[in-house]
């Protein structure tokens, strides 16, 4: 009998989008939400989405913005397409009623964040992800929800037939007639990273084990500013340097401004590493009450928290450090998320679609969220209705025995493969990362395995990329190659890739 059912996997913006659509498209879905939506990046994020909507701004100048971030790694074709689509699709959502900020007179609020040169960021107060998750929720109500965790893709002859998990100590088979993976990116390998432990990269992983490209993971985006209190690591969104905040060093002195011609505001990389080589800076909050704005009232959730932990931020100086915060690289897909395993969709920050380059423009990543969860049912629907599977084939079990990610391997990532990088370090974390693979205690498809594969492929690209280009610096060759390439690369090759570097 005909699969008519298409697989969802994860519940941040991007799945939660798909189900979305193919619920109005009436496709049959069954969405598995690992631990709810409320254990995802998306509910996470703050500072907004942004959208070329105002009469000020354009594709044109959105794609300009976007573009510079990505210093010389965009598909121009692609992010222009995400970008225009991207402000339809949001408009919509506004007329759905996602309760966007407003000004007194009923128009959009919107902010600016670093390296954007309009002001087109629409946020809901200082937590936006929340917002926007928990609003469109009640929207997919009536679908069929499986709590549980990914273990295994059922992948055969390069075609997609569902996936594997395992709820309540049982392994499951689900099968469908496609699958769309929005499991989230994987920051978890770095010791800091401001994302959710749920974000596990077994997802990516298992994609690029059965022969999916993984594209430009050595760029990993560290955000600036993050305050660690309680051993947590809490970030504060560029829309508070958006609004007038400044960064001031030891000694109490404004750097940025003799860093980069956007001080505050140059793209997030520039700024990571010039706090990063201070140790550490201070974010000052007294521009944004000079301005005449009401912090307490425009970020209520940064002063809340970091009231909590002792300091007043309308009154002293908050302690900021980077952390590692988004995946910028991912599974390679096309226009539609298709991966290169028929009927397997990627999307959010799992996938590598072209908009980010070598660099993540702020709040583009929930722009690209609900792009790609739109179009990836497209596709869905298509191999759903017009092609179904009409057989079930069987898939040998592996044991699936989970193992939590090293702590001493995550050491050693932020110390060589992190921020500023060179040959020497990255060659270290090589054979470590050989060590892990040969004492034989890597159970497939568990988050120790991840951890050492997309680990690898980080430490694999980044030692190729002999160059410094966006958030990827290697101090020893900081200057970029005249040609524009992205790196790839498969699970399969990152052992013996590791053997080269390694010299083993
Ligand atoms: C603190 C913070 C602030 C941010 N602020 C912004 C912002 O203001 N603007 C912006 O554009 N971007 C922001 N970002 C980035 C943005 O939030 C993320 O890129 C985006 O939300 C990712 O959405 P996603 O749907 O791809 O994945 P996620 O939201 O991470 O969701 C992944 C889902 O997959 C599930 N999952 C993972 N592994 C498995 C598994 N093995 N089995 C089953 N389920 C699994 C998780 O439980 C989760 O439900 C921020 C990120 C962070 C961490």
């Amino acid at each position: 009998m005909a699969i008519r059912d298409v697989v969802v996997v994860g519940a941040g913006l991007s799945g939660l989008m798909a189900v979305y659509r193919l619920k109005a498209l009436g496709i049959p879905t069954i969405w598995v939400v690992g631990g709810g939506i409320d254990r995802s990046n998306s509910v996470l994020a703050q500072g907004g989405i942004a959208a070329a909507l105002s009469p000020e701004d354009s594709v044109d100048v959105h794609l300009k913005d976007t573009v510079i971030a990505g210093d010389g790694l965009v598909e121009e074709d692609v992010a222009r397409g995400i970008i225009s689509e991207g402000a339809q699709i949001v408009s919509h959502l506004v007329h759905l009623g996602v309760p966007f900020d407003k000004n007194p007179d009923g128009t959009l609020n919107m902010t600016r964040e670093g390296a954007h040169s309009r002001r087109r960021i629409l946020h809901i107060k200082d937590e936006t992800g929340k917002g926007m998750m928990h609003y469109l929720f009640k929207f997919v109500s009536g679908v069929e929800k499986v709590e549980g965790r990914l273990v295994d893709l059922l992948v055969k002859d390069g075609e997609a037939y569902g996936i594997r998990v395992k709820t309540n100590g049982h392994t499951e088979d689900i099968y469908a007639s496609a699958v769309i993976l929005a499991t989230g990116g994987y920051t978890g390998m770095y010791i800091h990273s401001t994302g959710n432990a749920d974000q596990d990269g077994v997802g990516i992983a298992l994609a690029s084990y059965y022969g999916a490209v993984l594209r430009d993971s050595e760029f990993i985006q560290f955000h600036p500013t993050v305050f660690f209190g309680g051993g947590k690591a809490f970030l504060i969104t560029e829309a508070v340097r958006g609004e007038g905040a400044i960064l001031l060093d030891s000694k109490g002195e404004r750097f940025m401004v003799d860093e980069h011609p956007m001080a505050e505001l140059a793209p997030r990389d520039v700024v990571a590493r010039a706090i990063h080589r201070r140790g550490g800076a201070y974010l000052d909050f007294s521009p944004i009450q000079k301005k005449g704005i009401d912090i307490e009232e425009r970020f209520p959730h940064i002063v809340d928290v970091l009231r909590k932990e002792g300091i007043d931020p309308l009154k002293e100086l908050v302690p900021v450090y980077p952390a590692a915060h988004y995946y910028i690289g991912g599974i390679k897909v096309d226009w539609w998320g298709q991966s290169d395993i028929k009927r397997l969709m990627v999307i959010g920050e799992a996938a590598s679609t072209g908009l980010h380059g070598a660099n993540r423009l702020a709040s583009n990543s929930l722009l690209e969220c609900v792009v790609m969860g739109y179009r990836s049912t497209f596709r869905a629907w298509w191999y759903a209705t017009q092609e179904p599977h009409n057989e079930r084939p069987r898939f040998d079990m592996k044991e699936y025995k989970n193992i939590s990610p090293d702590g001493h391997l995550k050491g050693q990532m932020s110390r060589h493969g992190g921020i500023i990088r060179n040959g020497y370090g990255l060659r270290k974390v090589a054979r470590k990362l050989l060590s892990h693979m040969e004492n034989g205690n890597l159970p497939f498809g568990s988050q120790r395995w991840a951890q050492i594969m997309l680990s690898g492929a980080t430490i694999c690209s980044g030692w190729w990329r002999t160059e410094s280009r966006g958030a990827h610096y290697r101090e020893d060759y900081p200057e970029k190659w005249k040609e524009k390439k992205h790196s790839h690369i498969t699970l399969k090759e990152i052992k013996q890739c590791l053997e080269r570097i390694g010299g083993v």
